[in-house]
């Protein structure tokens, strides 16, 4: 949409939401284009955080903080005060909202924002634009893209400088002969005569300081991480030789059948993927966070690097010598990453995406640098994305694998797709162990239908980290600082999931003494907790929090209920069991910290599949007594669908016990306040 806006000759601003000063009032009339996703139960992601909190807090009139000292002053003029009610009078927006209808939630911010701008006086400019995950969402975002750009052409012709450019003209006009390039330096020095001069991506929020060399002095964002040293690398689930064999069978059943190698299928259908719920290696990961601060239920963002061995593949596929070659600082590349990355090594190790298979609307692009005509027609052909992109796809060929089939193509690196974070649930509490930070991480890996074995680019990065200290805690060998990995990160709040007291949202906290007791409002809240998979991964954060509470505190003589239901395939999936059976039995030094634990094995010895909603019937009386009489807080962790199941089985529960006979919708709507008073917490992924 920026570098739209600039080929049609406005002047826009790249910034994040929470960087504008939509609280102040404005003289001059605005035009704000707001592209956000959705981020827990509706909220904001990070950066748009503190405008959800000026839109919910029911405080958004400029006038309410000092409603009562005008009570004696001159009445405002009817202009200011309709300015006063209506703070947004000056702003023109549109919204465009991506998301996942996978999720409740779907696209809950950008409705927010669309709704409550439209409230606050804003003049909406078109219709907001949705864009799903599951149903074309690049399609649906380029149609909406090209409706906001004509809307506003036409709503405010005056601020568009070069009117009389065709739009697709201009696109195309940018770019000037391709000719041929030996390698990437061509490309690179090619590349700064298009872009370099006509576009620099800014960030007009605190750009500088964001850019600074990095210190570990917080607060720590993905343009200032933290650098944490890998403390521990520890395998907690073992693939015992599964994708070996998988691989060996999947590719014997297509040698086998040469008519396989052309096989038009749905790639549903055949692709053998090996996703969070199936069998894959675990770790725990421990880092050096000493300086940077969560609480637990808190994510941390892990911004991931390509591999040495995929960047040497990546180097020498373009022809280049895979040494520390300095980075023309005069290029595109080097300024739209602020100068950040000195060498080419550097760039294509933490700031290109070598390894996902590109989209059809990167082939489209792609398809522009092909200098062979054949090859040309042939990667337009795959970004119409139908179904020969899927088979093409089938195999997952990455970037560099796309080039070697389409040797002509010569494409400026700042054309393809940037490394993404990913979020991982924070699996520790600080007091428990102070400077550290733990993620427990299931690596993905794939096998693809011709028996290629593919690895997600964060997780497989993460399982590859050297860590400072052996299994027992003690330092390697004495160069082990030296060769200890460092993994770059920040921590994004999630204060939709935290423990009773640490919230914005709890309502009828158990009575608390004074400041200091409130500490321990965690340990007097009745808790159910259900984790399904790697969802144990923040109640690990919960466990050790309350291990230290109640460490602190003493021994309490009421009995607090907290249970923990844990769902598998079999017990090798049950992390942590160890840690669990010691804090779930009475001893001197843990009084219960979780008072049942139940394991749910979906493939465990016994015929029938049994997920952790089934297991929940069997204790119908324990939960409706947490949820219903002890007031409790019920935490949900895992993916999507397996929340899903989990709240319709608690609503069932909450229908079958009740002592005055509810109906299944007023189950529903128990539910829906539990919600709303932040009663229920959903942390879910995937
Ligand atoms: C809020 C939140 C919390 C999370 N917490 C955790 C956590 O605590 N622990 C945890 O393990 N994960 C967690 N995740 C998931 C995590 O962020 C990553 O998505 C996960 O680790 C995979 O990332 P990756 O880079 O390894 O894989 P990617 O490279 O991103 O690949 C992931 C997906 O891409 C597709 N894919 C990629 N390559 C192929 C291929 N070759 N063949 C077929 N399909 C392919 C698959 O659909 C796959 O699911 C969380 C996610 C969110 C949003």
């Amino acid at each position: 949409m920026f570098k739209r806006l600039l080929y049609v000759g406005y002047n826009p601003v790249l910034m994040e939401l929470d960087s504008y000063p939509f609280f102040q009032q404005a003289d001059i009339r605005s035009i704000n284009i707001i592209i956000t996703s959705t981020f827990g139960q509706g909220n904001a992601p990070d950066g748009g955080i503190k405008v959800e909190e000026w839109l919910t807090s029911g405080k958004t009139n400029l006038n309410d903080d000092n409603k009562h000292a005008d009570d004696s002053s001159v009445a405002h003029s009817s202009e200011t005060a309709s300015t006063m009610c209506s703070p947004l009078l000056w702003c023109s927006y549109a919204v465009c909202a991506i998301g996942s209808s996978a999720y409740p939630f779907y696209c809950g911010f950008g409705k927010l924002v669309d709704t409550k701008f439209e409230e606050l006086g804003g003049k909406r400019l078109l219709p907001m634009g949705t864009c799903d995950a599951l149903n074309q969402q690049l399609k649906s975002y380029n149609e909406w893209e090209t409706l906001a750009v004509k809307t506003l052409r036409k709503a405010y012709p005056h601020a568009c400088l070069r009117l009389e450019i065709d739009e697709t003209v201009s696109a195309n006009a940018s770019r000037p002969d391709r000719g041929t390039f030996s390698n990437v330096e061509d490309q690179l020095i090619f590349n700064t005569s298009i872009l370099s001069a006509s576009i620099s991506l800014e960030f007009y929020s605190d750009r500088k300081k964001r850019m600074a060399p990095a210190e570990h002095k917080g607060p720590f964002t993905r343009d200032k991480p933290f650098v944490a040293t890998v403390l521990q690398n520890i395998e907690l689930v073992t693939v015992q030789n599964i994708l070996g064999d998988a691989a060996i069978e999947s590719s014997k059943r297509f040698s086998a059948n040469p008519q396989n190698q052309f096989q038009q299928s749905s790639i549903s259908s055949i692709v053998r993927t090996i996703t969070i719920d199936e069998q894959h290696s675990v770790r725990l990961l421990v880092f050096d966070t000493t300086g940077l601060s969560y609480s637990p239920g808190d994510h941390v963002c892990v911004l991931p690097e390509n591999t040495l061995s995929n960047v040497n593949d990546f180097l020498l596929a373009c022809g280049w010598k895979p040494d520390d070659e300095r980075l023309d600082q005069s290029c595109s590349l080097a300024s739209l990453t602020n100068g950040k990355y000195e060498t080419i090594r550097e760039i294509l190790t933490q700031y290109i995406d070598l390894i996902t298979t590109p989209q059809p609307h990167m082939l489209k692009l792609i398809a522009s640098f092909a200098s062979d005509p054949g090859e040309q027609r042939a990667i337009l052909e795959l970004g119409k994305g139908a179904q020969r992109y899927e088979d093409w796809k089938i195999n997952a060929p990455s970037v560099k694998e796309m080039l070697n089939q389409f040797p002509s193509v010569k494409i400026p690196l700042d054309e393809i797709i940037q490394l993404q974070p990913r979020y991982y649930s924070i699996s520790s509490s600080t007091r428990f162990n102070e400077n550290q930070l733990h993620i427990t991480v299931g690596v993905a890996t794939y096998i693809t239908p011709r028996g290629v074995i593919r690895e997600g680019i964060c997780s497989s990065y993460l399982q590859q980290t050297v860590p400072l200290l052996s299994l027992d805690g003690k330092k390697t060998d004495p160069s082990a600082a030296e060769k200890a990995s460092k993994v770059k990160l920040f921590v994004l709040p999630n204060i939709h999931f935290r423990l009773p007291g640490s919230d914005k949202k709890s309502t009828n906290m158990p009575p608390t003494v004074n400041i200091s007791e409130d500490l321990f409002v965690p340990l007097n809240s009745p808790l159910l907790m259900v984790a399904v998979g790697s969802g144990i991964a923040p109640f690990r954060s919960f466990w050790q929090e309350l291990q230290m509470l109640q460490s602190l505190k003493g021994k309490s003589e009421i009995k607090i209920d907290r249970v923990l239901f844990m769902g598998c395939r079999t017990p090798n999936d049950f992390l942590y069991a160890k840690e669990l059976e010691s804090i779930s039995c009475n001893t001197d030094n843990n009084e219960n910290i979780l008072t049942t634990v139940v394991p749910v094995y979906s493939r465990g010895t016994s015929a029938a599949k049994r997920y952790v909603q089934d297991a929940m019937f069997d204790y119908e009386a324990l939960i409706y007594s947490i949820v219903k009489h002890e007031n409790g807080f019920i935490y949900m962790c895992g993916s999507t669908r397996a929340c899903q199941g989990v709240e319709s089985a608690l609503a069932s529960i909450i229908e079958n016990c009740s002592e005055d006979g509810i109906t299944s919708e007023e189950a529903a709507d128990f539910i829906k306040r539990l919600k709303e008073n932040g009663k229920i917490k959903q942390d879910m992924f995937g």
